[in-house]
Formats: structure tokens, sequence, C-alpha cells
């Protein structure tokens, strides 16, 4: 599933292909990757609306249209391709909006997990999520003072959008390999200079995975080259660029963690 970096990247991607563009005609071609409103509503409402702007919060892509917003949540294998008008739908397409230059944008999905929204504000929608982690008002002395609101063990934690927005399996666990702290540890345990760490860690290793596009760690992330760079993500077994310990591999709330079992101590 796509996380805050391959998400910001397919923003950043979009943006002069939608940006100063209008919609002029939509087809559905699942009704349920609309989460809302209902198909012929949708059509009525997002037909003849600019697109303004291409952004993200958390792990959801977003479009501001002269009155609406678009949303996306891409899930497990949902893609947005720009492609002429004339070239034929993909067996996968489950929305295709015509834009005014003469080009589509397909949301395409496979696997059909993917939603769409289109809504007058997002707050709604947004409202459960937690602080995003690049945000310059998200702070050290903040992200301290929540680890100790839970006694919960950190990796499961860091998953939790209400917690922190838009990490994921791959972020979390490269993020604490880089702080050094082990995935069990107890959240409220952790002292203001781990803590600390694992701040500046999370910012460090969402940087790079934006400045390397994100992850093209399955075929829906085009061009994304961090996969290349991860130090204990899929490499079980293998040697810790520091240490040269074996990168262990455990399940943790059934999601698989990788870390190294010297540099992370419990
Ligand atoms: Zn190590």
């Amino acid at each position: 599933m796509p996380e805050l970096p391959e998400i910001e990247t397919f923003a950043r991607l979009l943006r002069p292909a939608l940006v100063g563009k209008t919609i002029v005609a939509a087809s559905v071609h699942w009704a349920r990757s609309l989460a809302e409103p209902e198909v012929d509503a949708f059509i009525a409402r997002i037909t003849g609306q600019a697109i303004l702007e291409t952004g993200r919060r958390a792990k959801f892509l977003r479009l501001r249209l002269a009155q609406d917003w678009l949303i996306f949540h891409l899930r497990m294998s949902g893609d947005l391709r720009i492609r002429p008008l004339e070239a034929p739908p993909s067996q996968h397409d489950r929305l295709i909006l015509h834009l005014s230059d003469g080009n589509a944008l397909a949301f395409h999905d496979p696997r059909k997990f993917g939603r769409v929204w289109l809504v007058s504000d997002p707050e709604g929608l947004f409202q459960h999520l937690g602080p995003e982690p690049l945000a310059d008002s998200f702070t050290a002395a903040e992200l301290y003072a929540r680890l100790q609101t839970h006694r919960r063990q950190l990796k499961p934690l860091l998953l939790d959008q209400s917690f922190l927005a838009g990490v994921g399996n791959i972020y979390a666990d490269e993020s604490l390999h880089q702080a050094r702290l082990h995935p069990l540890a107890l959240t409220n345990r952790l002292s203001a200079d781990q803590a600390q760490a694992l701040w500046a860690a999370l910012r460090s290793v969402l940087n790079e995975g934006i400045r390397r596009n994100g992850a093209s760690i399955d075929w829906v992330y085009r061009g994304g080259n961090f996969q290349n760079h991860f130090c204990v993500y899929q490499r079980a077994g293998q040697p810790c660029f520091t240490c040269g310990a074996a990168i262990e591999r455990i399940i943790i709330g059934q999601r698989s963690t990788h870390f190294c079992p010297i540099c992370q101590k419990i």
C-alpha cells in the first residue's frame, strides 16, 4: 500500500497534467469505487469543475476543485493514469475523468479496494487523522508527549493513522532502525532523547522517500527507487549495514516487521 512519500509523489507528478484543466465529463465503471456521493450525483456535480491544486493529507491524495474536493485513497492497487482521451480504457479503470486538454485521468484499480470521495469539505474525512510528520508544527516535543500518553508497542502505534498520519510498514521499519529503537518497545518507556531520535528519523526517512519518488516495490509506483536504499525492510537474513548482524523479520499485529537485533535492542 502506498504511504506518505508515494502519495506525495503522485500529487507532485500529477500537478502539471491536472492543474488548470477542467473536468468536462466523467464516467464511472465500478460504482463501489465511489464512497460518496452516488454515481449520478457525482457526475452531475464534478462536470464543469476546474482542478485548482493537487495535494496530500496522510495517505489520501486530494484534488482541490473549483467548488469541491476530489479525494482518492489508493489502498492496495489503486493507480492514477493520464492518457489521451481516445486511447482505449483499461479493463480495470473504475472512474475516468475527461479533461479539457484532450486527456483523461483514469482511476485504475484491479483489486477494487481503492475509494473516491467528492466532498465540499474534506475535514470530515480527515478528522480522525493524527499530525503530519513533516509539518513544521510537528515537533519532537509533541511526539514525546504523544508517546507518553500511550502504553503500546512502538511499531503498531506508528502505523495507527490517528497517532501519526501517513506512515505505513516500510517507513515505520526504516525509521525505527535509523532511530535504533526496537519495534516492540513500549511507548511510554521511551526517553525524551529516544523520542527526539525517532522524530528526526521519521522526517529523514520520509523526506528521503519523497526525494527518491517513493518505493516501487510493486507494479503501481512507477519510477520510485527508494526500495534500493532500504536498510531493513525486506532484508531479512541480510547483514545490517551498521553492525553486520543478520536483519530479523517478525510478525507484529499481522504485519511483517524488519529490524536489526543488535542495533535495535529493546
Ligand atoms: Zn545492526
